[in-house]
């Protein structure tokens, strides 16, 4: 089995290479102790799985959504010799039996899917290896091309190997818990497990699952309701099949709690496949404000001449310098435990647009810091969560200054929420984790503004580095962006 892993994947930092690693480091010892040699090669996809397939009988290869994930099985699709199979292990239901319609809203899609369900939930059985691997050469199979490919030893241990790699380090490795835990979030099959089992059976000495509730009380910051999985479903270090087959045998075990697992169940499977449909259906604009809906956008545009209250910069709302509390604990949240609050998330989005003088900024900002510090970032349920901020698959609310026909959240509608001494607990949690890890945040923000830029550039196309500063992303000489320019392809 082989894992090609680029130093340059776009948006990923120091913290989602550890994760990753941490993950794959199990990985390759639950191979070897069913026989099977595991790769990790590095370099660029598809390169080194195409030299590969040059002696191999066909590739299985998984499955993935955004553009450059899409690119890459479609090159490798082009170029092996070999039938190349892609296996789709990242939801319930195949994607592609659902997008011969679009659905905008979860509504419409909800009872599509539901009624798929039953047939793909089944568990998946490790069949035992009839023949192994172990003392195949990866170096042979990968062929000598004129650029030999490099290995990366796993058994080094994760440190080792990040050491090794020339991986973008302004973001590094989680070093607390908030929300997420009491610990920091560390990667692996493994500890996913241990947060499953957290979540479903009772805690030593605590009475009730963490699933206790959750109906009613996931959105409360100060609770520590959710499951803390979105992480591993984005690794693939937990599999989506055995969380959902887990909470249906757990809700017919207790059936006291199946309204709790019903609403989970509503955010791990329909929610999530949500995402992905959305991310499919605009697979050219999952990530710039054109996917949303016509309504929201033309009346954010109409508004983007209303007065703000306040215009922050990047660098002001990335520190955490806002003059809302709420919304700097929540940031401080992103950045230090790489897991923001599900119910903060909202928040979060929703204020930079008062804050920002058009909603390409205000797009842009959210997305890119949704993307750079969290841990579950840069996949569907990431552009699906921002877009929502903006209006998608929601509905038009009367028109306001600033939000226009956008559903707005306010402070004082948190504090009504939720009462405000729990609220002022959160930030309280938040500002000790601060004191606690001072010393280990990163010093922001030099690189920041680059990939702030590079960031935009990707996302929205070929533009000249004039239209980056012009669009205000950051003020930046064209030759320091240059080095920054992406190597997708535009849309
Ligand atoms: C602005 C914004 C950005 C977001 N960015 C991301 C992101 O980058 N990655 C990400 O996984 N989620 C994102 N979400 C959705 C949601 O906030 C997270 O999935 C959730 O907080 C993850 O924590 P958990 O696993 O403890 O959640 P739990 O409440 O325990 O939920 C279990 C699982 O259900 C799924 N889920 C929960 N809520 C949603 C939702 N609203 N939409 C889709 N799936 C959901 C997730 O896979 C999650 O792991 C975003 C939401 C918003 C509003």
């Amino acid at each position: 089995m082989l894992f090609c892993l680029t130093d340059a994947y776009p948006e990923a930092y120091e913290r989602h290479y550890a994760f990753m690693l941490e993950g794959l480091a199990e990985v390759a010892a639950d191979l070897r102790e069913r026989g099977i040699r595991f790769a990790v090669v590095r370099g660029e996809a598809p390169g080194p799985i195409v030299a590969a397939s040059r002696q191999a009988g066909c590739v299985v290869t998984d499955c993935g959504y955004t553009r450059l994930l899409r690119l890459w099985r479609q090159r490798l699709g082009e170029q092996a010799p070999v039938a190349v199979f892609e296996v789709e292990g990242e939801v319930v239901v195949p994607s592609k039996l659902l997008t011969d319609r679009h659905d905008s809203v979860a509504a419409t899609f909800r009872p599509r899917l539901a009624r798929l369900v039953k047939q793909y939930l089944v568990d998946v059985v490790a069949h035992p290896v009839s023949i192994k691997s172990l003392e195949l050469d990866p170096l042979l199979v990968l062929g000598s091309n004129d650029t030999p490919a490099v290995l990366l030893d796993l058994d080094a241990g994760v440190q080792s190997v990040l050491g090794a790699l020339s991986v973008d380090r302004s973001v590094p490795r989680v070093c607390a818990g908030g929300d997420a835990a009491d610990e920091a979030l560390r990667g692996g099959a493994r500890e996913a497990k241990r947060h499953l089992q957290r979540f479903f059976s009772s805690a030593e000495g605590v009475a009730e699952p963490a699933i206790e509730d959750y109906a009613v009380k996931r959105n409360n910051m100060c609770l520590r309701k959710q499951s803390h999985l979105s992480p591993y479903l984005h690794f693939g270090h937990i599999s989506v099949v055995a969380v959902a087959l887990q909470a249906q045998a757990f809700a017919a075990s207790h059936p006291r709690h199946e309204r709790n697992v019903h609403v989970f169940w509503d955010e791990l499977v329909i929610r999530r496949e949500f995402a992905v449909h959305f991310v499919l259906k605009h697979p050219k604009d999952y990530d710039i404000p054109r996917c949303l809906p016509a309504w929201a956008l033309a009346g954010l545009r109409e508004h983007e001449g209303d007065t703000r209250p306040r215009i922050y910069t990047a660098e002001q709302m990335e520190k955490g310098k806002t003059d809302d509390a709420y919304w700097n604990a929540a940031q401080l949240e992103m950045v230090i435990t790489g897991k923001m609050h599900n119910y903060l998330r909202m928040y979060w989005a929703k204020q930079v647009i008062k804050w920002t003088q058009s909603v390409d900024q205000a797009y842009a900002f959210v997305l890119h810091q949704n993307n750079k510090w969290e841990l579950d970032g840069r996949g569907p349920n990431g552009f699906a969560g921002v877009a929502w901020c903006f209006g998608h698959a929601d509905t038009p609310f009367p028109d306001r200054p600033i939000y226009g026909p956008v559903r707005c959240m306010t402070a004082s509608g948190l504090e009504k929420k939720f009462e405000k001494s729990s609220i002022e607990r959160y930030v309280k949690r938040i500002l000790a984790l601060r004191k606690e890890v001072k010393g280990k945040l990163p010093a922001p923000l030099a690189f920041a503004r680059l990939s702030a830029v590079s960031n935009f550039f990707q996302r929205t196309g070929p533009h000249t580095p004039a239209a980056a500063i012009t669009a205000g992303v950051l003020p930046l000489s064209p030759s320091a962006f240059s080095a920054f320019l992406p190597r997708i392809p535009a849309p």
